[in-house]
């Protein structure tokens, strides 16, 4: 492995090598090895803390007009890195090149822009206490934040996490997936290079070692998360051994409601997004698709005719639709729960198999399937994080609602209606942190993400991302003479 590329730690603005176990890096397109990981130990874990610590201290002291310009900045050379970034994404997580193009970067390049103009603004709430005092409410910075992401958005996670940890005064640990560690050591060095100070951003690699590392370092203020329900269990058990604040965004199991005035290519789109971008692999993806029953037939028609002709293969051919899965063994878990709908009774309306033709060797390709099942069925019932949907029919308003709510997960749900007033009294009544109508899977950084019940604790993007990467400080000033009761 050793004419392989080094894929190390970026800490206090250098790329260094790890003293941990090294491990090779996969293209799961190709299933080449693509690079050698050398993750963080003990040291290097150490030394990217102390350089966050050090380097937060005169950041938090900035005025934040000067931590804006900065973001803004970084803004900047993102869109200008666009197509090397996509690249480098695509190579790692087998997503297709039109996506990684279109969205990764750009939406990372607008996170940054976005909390840029947020910095300046955190204003210090007055409060009138009469004549003998006033108060005044500050918003200060946690300190240094481990952040701890997944492997399906690698660099879009980590923006989304950098850029209101960075625009609030914090200073950022990251730690990748051990199966997408490139973009992030990238997005370090560019950051870097755009004028951020040396250890606002560092990077360490490895498994969930490292993660458990950080989570457990007394020097960590706050952990945020990416990942599974059970993932976050254990942060979150972890981190209350150090009443250590968490956010955490973790999977989910969402609801797309297709009411029968609605628009049926529209709504089929909304259907396709909601689970064939990315390969199905998004948190927030509507894998129960509810659709009312008059028009069931009309919409798997549709549905599995343009289904049927979405592009599957290669992850670089720009004319890819649908790429590789991360690895084979997430290859292996979505066909066994195909295997497992299958087995259940659920009715295969296309798909439903691992392809081998027309894609590159090596890699792990599933064809976008399609089931109508029942709501008990496994398919209908747990996280996937594959191309494959589930079609449920529905009946009555109210009747959806119950069905659609009755899962431990709450990150998302979509409806698809012309009836503007059904519109907003439904999504009223979603249990979900984000609601699309008429649309799915869109994230604007101008609307907080993040999930209520198992699927997380607290929002990033938005104004909500304030709560998560700042402490509220009361100052009390007294006025006047100050009576002892001694
Ligand atoms: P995992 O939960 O397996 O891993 C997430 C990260 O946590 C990885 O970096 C992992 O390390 C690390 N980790 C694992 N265990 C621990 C631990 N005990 N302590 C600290 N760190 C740990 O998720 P996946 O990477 O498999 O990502 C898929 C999941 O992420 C899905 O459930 C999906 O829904 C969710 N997700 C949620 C999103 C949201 O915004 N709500 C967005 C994207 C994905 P390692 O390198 O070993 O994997």
């Amino acid at each position: 492995m050793s004419a392989l590329p080094r894929v190390g730690n970026f800490i206090g603005g250098r790329l260094v090598d790890g003293s941990g176990p090294r491990f090779p890096d996969y293209d799961p397109g190709r299933g080449e090895v693509i690079g050698e990981v050398f993750s963080a130990g003990e040291a290097e874990i150490e030394a990217a803390v102390a350089q966050a610590r050090c380097a937060a201290r005169a950041w938090a002291r900035a005025a934040g007009a000067g931590r804006g310009r900065a973001l803004r900045r970084i803004a900047e050379v993102l869109r200008a890195h666009n197509d090397e970034l996509a690249e480098l994404e695509t190579r790692d997580t087998g997503r297709p090149i039109a996506e990684t193009r279109s969205v990764d970067i750009l939406s990372a390049a607008d996170c940054f822009e976005y909390f840029g103009a947020l910095a300046a603004t955190l204003a210090t709430e007055h409060v009138d206490l009469g004549p003998s005092a006033f108060g005044y409410v500050r918003r200060e910075p946690i300190g240094v934040v481990g952040a701890i992401g997944a492997w399906n958005y690698p660099l879009q996670i980590a923006s989304w996490k950098a850029a209101p940890a960075l625009a609030f005064g914090n200073a950022v640990v990251f730690k990748p997936s051990e199966l997408t560690p490139q973009s992030a050591l990238r997005l370090a060095a560019l950051l870097v290079e755009a004028g951020l100070p040396p250890g606002l951003f560092n990077v360490v690699q490895g498994d969930a070692r490292v993660g458990r590392a950080l989570v457990r370092h007394p020097e960590v203020d706050k952990i945020t998360l990416t990942g599974e329900v059970n993932t976050g269990r254990a942060v979150m058990a972890e981190a209350a051994a150090g009443l250590k604040r968490v956010s955490l965004e973790l999977g989910g199991k969402s609801p797309l409601i297709v009411f029968s005035d609605a628009d049926l290519d529209a709504a089929v789109t909304g259907a396709m997004l909601g689970n064939f971008y990315s390969s199905g692999e998004i948190c927030s993806n509507g894998t129960r698709v509810f659709v009312e029953r008059p028009i069931l037939a009309a919409f798997l028609d549709r549905l599995s005719l343009r289904t049927e002709r979405l592009r599957i293969g290669d992850p670089l051919d720009p004319a890819t639709d649908v790429g590789a899965m991360i690895s084979t063994t997430h290859g292996e878990r979505v066909t066994g729960y195909i295997e497992r709908g299958l087995t259940e009774g659920a009715r295969l309306i296309t798909g439903g198999r691992r392809m081998h033709e027309g894609v590159p060797a090596g890699g792990f390709y599933i064809a976008p399937t399609i089931f109508t099942a029942d709501d008990g069925m496994t398919l209908a019932r747990e996280e996937i994080f594959g191309p494959v949907m589930t079609v449920l029919p529905f009946d009555e308003e109210e009747e959806v609602i119950a069905r659609a709510n009755a899962t431990p997960y709450g990150l998302a749900a979509g409806l698809f209606t012309r009836d503007v007033t059904r519109a907003y009294r439904v999504a009223a009544r979603l249990g979900a942190g984000v609601c699309w109508i008429n649309h799915y899977n869109v994230t604007p950084v101008e609307l907080p993400f993040g999930g209520v019940k198992q699927s997380g604790i607290g929002r990033e993007n938005g104004r909500a991302a304030i709560e998560a990467y700042t402490e509220v400080k009361s100052v009390y000033v007294a006025l006047g003479d100050i009576e002892s009761p001694y």
